[in-house]
C-alpha cells in the first residue's frame, strides 16, 4: 500500500529559493506516488491573506499552489492544517491548492492505526504569552478586521510582529518552547490514546508517550530551514526520510 506522507514548517519564500525547489521536487517525485500528503502547517513562512494568490506583482504563492494542485489532478490525496505562520489560509487557499483543510486536531486512520494531527503549537502550553496572542489572533472578530486591510499593510504588519516574536523568543528557555507532557497526556487522553504526528517546535524525533497504561507513538516534523525531511507512515509504521538536494 503506498505511504501517507507527512510535512510541516516548510517556511517556504521566494528568499529561499533552494527550498522552494526542493519543496518542488519532492511533489514531483516522492509525494507523487504517495496515497496521501498531510502539509501540518507553517507551509508558507507567512501567509498574510488568501489574495497572495492574486499578486500581479508576486507570483511566488500562485506557483507553489499550482504545483500542489498538479499533484491532486494526478491522484495524490492532498490536506492541510494551519499553522501560526499561515493560519490565515482560507476558502480561496484551499481552492487553489485543491488541499482539503483540516480543523485540528484532526483524527484520521493512518494505514489502519488512529493517528492524531496537528500542528503543534497548542501543546506548547508554558509559553503562555504565546498561547494569549494565539487566541487573540484566532479569534473570527480579528481576522475579518485584519483581512479587511490592504495586503501591503498586512505584510508590513506581520513582519513587525514576526520581528517581535523574534525578540520574545530571545528571553525564553528552551523548556518553555517544547511542547509540554502534560498537554500531550491529556491530548492523548481525550482522544483515545492514539499516535501522534505533529510539527512546529523544529524538534524532529520519535518519542513514547505511557498514558493510562497506554503506549503512545509522538513522532515531529522537522522544519525546512536547513534541510529538508519528511515522515512516510504505511503498515509497517513510520519513518523519517530526509531530502537530499546539491543545491543546499
Ligand atoms: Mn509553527
Amino acid at each position: 500500500m503506498p505511504a501517507a506522507l507527512f510535512v510541516s514548517d516548510l517556511h517556504l519564500c521566494p528568499t529561499r529559493p533552494a527550498i522552494v525547489r526542493l519543496f518542488l521536487d519532492f511533489l514531483a517525485d516522492q509525494a507523487m506516488t504517495a496515497d496521501a500528503l498531510y502539509i501540518l502547517g507553517d507551509m508558507f513562512d507567512y501567509w498574510a491573506g488568501d489574495d497572495e494568490l492574486a499578486d500581479p506583482d508576486d507570483p511566488f504563492a500562485a506557483s507553489i499552489a499550482g504545483a500542489l494542485k498538479a499533484l491532486g489532478d494526478r491522484g495524490t490525496r492532498l490536506f492541510f492544517i494551519t499553522g501560526n505562520r499561515d493560519f490565515l489560509a482560507g476558502d480561496g487557499f484551499a481552492r487553489a491548492t485543491g488541499m482539503t483543510p483540516l480543523e485540528e486536531p484532526h483524527l484520521a486512520t493512518i494505514a489502519g492505526v488512529p493517528t492524531l494531527l496537528l500542528h503543534g503549537d497548542t501543546l506548547c502550553s508554558d509559553d503562555t504569552a504565546y498561547q494569549e496572542f494565539r487566541r487573540e489572533v484566532r479569534r473570527p472578530a480579528w481576522r475579518e478586521a485584519f483581512l479587511a486591510r490592504p495586503l501591503p499593510e498586512r505584510r508590513a504588519q506581520i513582519a513587525a510582529l514576526r520581528a517581535r516574536s523574534e525578540q520574545a523568543k530571545l528571553g525564553k528557555s528552551a523548556a518553555i518552547m517544547d511542547v509540554n507532557a502534560g498537554a500531550v497526556a491529556e491530548l492523548l487522553r481525550a482522544y483515545g490514546y492514539p499516535r501522534l504526528i505533529h510539527g512546529h517546535t523544529h524538534r524532529p524525533g520519535y518519542h513514547e508517550h505511557l498514558v493510562d497504561t497506554h503506549l503512545c507513538q509522538r513522532w515531529v516534523l522537522g522544519d525546512w530551514y536547513e534541510k529538508g525531511s519528511y515522515l512516510a507512515c504505511d503498515e509497517r509504521g513510520c519513518a523519517t526520510l530526509p531530502l537530499l538536494s546539491t543545491k543546499l
